[in-house]
């Protein structure tokens, strides 16, 4: 058995890792058999030389001429890798048995900012053969995509463009997504979003990708394929994939994060959310010994996520999932666990005629008007919350690819964002 494992082969001016593997596959069939579902795999999101969602491809082929397998390998990643990309900087690892440290290095390249050195030292101990291409940085995402073992997983389905139609606009009919996703959610999800109404399952640039659709079960990908209607598409392949896991997702202490990985922290929220020019929100986070304390923003482009984020009040003991990048965490989802009694001071209700009383004058407490009755002052009055504790999360508009979807979250009490 061979392992192939690629990445970092595009541009924002067009081409797909994912799609130039599918490509590889197609051709290496007449070599061998590709075996089990090839692996999406999403890295580390906060790596800043990402094209899009930071994704590397592995797959296993079955052949007993692992000599041309790396040249048909080669020759399909010379051709379908945009080497004038100024970010741009493909890798290829061919392994006829994958070493049992890649499975860390794939845990650690979720996780932290690796070296390009790194990855050519294991390569080079174990004797693997590699190709790298002007700074080799797609070396890591190979490495790290071929190691990748998925505790927890979904599958997406990726339609690719005819060639003929790359850089156009795409013909999808919009009715019948809305049908699929109707047909197939919560088994898929993020097809569609229903709150901003928003097909958001098919990218708008150049790149060969018609549309993804992700799910729980390849069945149910091909059901939901089945029923949407669109331009005609040159192949469509079903990943494996570790999206939709959290699996980026460490659980931290606010006192001792780190820059460029991703958290749940739990921590009393310390200030009223207020918004910035641009419709950004932000508020602090102190942990409960009130020995570390964090940003937590809810960005512009997570609509409607938050005006849950607005409802938090001081004192809110919660739990934010998310990506810390400039001492600030961006977050992904969030656990209401307690909310805080929020109380105001108000003129006592006379007991006779349920009427608000009055002041009596300075420092003479309050009467009713009608019913006589006194009171000695205000009295505190609980305000009623606009948030119930449990999950929320942000629309399918905005989410990380890795994030796992409350959909996907049994026996908790979630609120789902469709
Ligand atoms: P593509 O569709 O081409 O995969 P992308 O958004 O997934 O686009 P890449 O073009 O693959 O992004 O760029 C990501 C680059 O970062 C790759 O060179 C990859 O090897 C590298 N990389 C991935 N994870 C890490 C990490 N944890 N530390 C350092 N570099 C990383």
């Amino acid at each position: 058995m061979i392992t192939i494992a690629v990445d970092d082969t595009d541009s924002e001016e067009g081409l797909c890792t994912t799609y130039l593997a599918a490509v590889m596959m197609k051709r290496l069939g007449s070599l061998g058999e590709i075996r089990g579902s090839p692996r999406l795999v999403r890295l580390n999101p906060c790596v800043q030389f990402k094209t899009r969602g930071n994704a590397a491809i592995a797959f296993s082929l079955h052949t007993d001429r692992p000599e041309e397998t790396k040249e048909v390998a080669l020759k399909t990643l010379m051709e379908l890798s945009d080497f004038s990309g100024t970010n741009t900087n493909p890798g290829l690892v061919v392994a006829e048995e994958v070493p049992a440290e890649l499975g860390r290095f794939y845990r650690r390249a979720l996780d932290e900012v690796l070296e390009v050195g790194e990855a050519e030292e294991i390569i080079e101990r174990h004797g693997l053969w590699s190709r790298g291409f002007k700074n080799r940085r797609g070396l890591i995402g190979a490495l790290a995509a071929m190691g990748a073992e998925f505790p927890d997983e979904t599958y997406e389905l990726l339609a690719y463009r005819e060639q003929r139609r790359w850089g156009t606009s795409r013909e999808i009919d919009e009715e019948s997504v809305w049908r699929a996703d109707e047909l197939t959610y919560p088994g898929t999800w993020d097809t569609v979003d229903h709150h901003n109404k928003k097909v958001v399952f098919a990218p708008h640039s150049k790149d060969p990708v018609l549309f993804g659709i992700r799910g729980e079960n390849p069945e149910l990908l091909r059901f939901a394929l089945d029923s949407i209607r669109s331009e005609p598409f040159e192949m469509a392949v079903i990943f494996r994939t570790n999206q939709g896991t959290d699996a980026h997702i460490n659980r931290g202490e606010i006192a001792g994060v780190a820059e460029n990985r991703s958290y749940r922290l739990r921590g009393l929220v310390a200030e009223e959310p207020g918004s910035i020019e641009g419709g950004h929100l932000f508020f602090p986070l102190s942990s409960e010994d009130g020995r570390g304390g964090i940003s937590c923003a809810a960005f512009e482009p997570t609509k409607n996520f938050r005006e849950r984020v607005r409802a938090l009040a001081p004192g809110d003991l919660i739990e934010v999932y998310g990506a810390v990048k400039k001492r600030t965490l961006n977050i992904e989802k969030m656990e209401v666990v307690r909310l805080a009694e929020r109380k105001v001071l108000k003129a006592p209700i006379c007991p006779s005629c349920k009427r608000s009383m009055k002041s009596a004058g300075r420092g003479q407490g309050y009467r009713c008007r009608r019913c006589r009755t006194k009171a000695e002052g205000k009295v505190e009055v609980a305000l009623p919350r606009e948030i119930e504790p449990g999950f929320y999360e942000v629309p399918p508009s905005a989410r990380r690819h890795l994030s796992k979807p409350l959909i996907r979250m049994r026996g908790e009490k979630v609120h789902p964002s469709r």
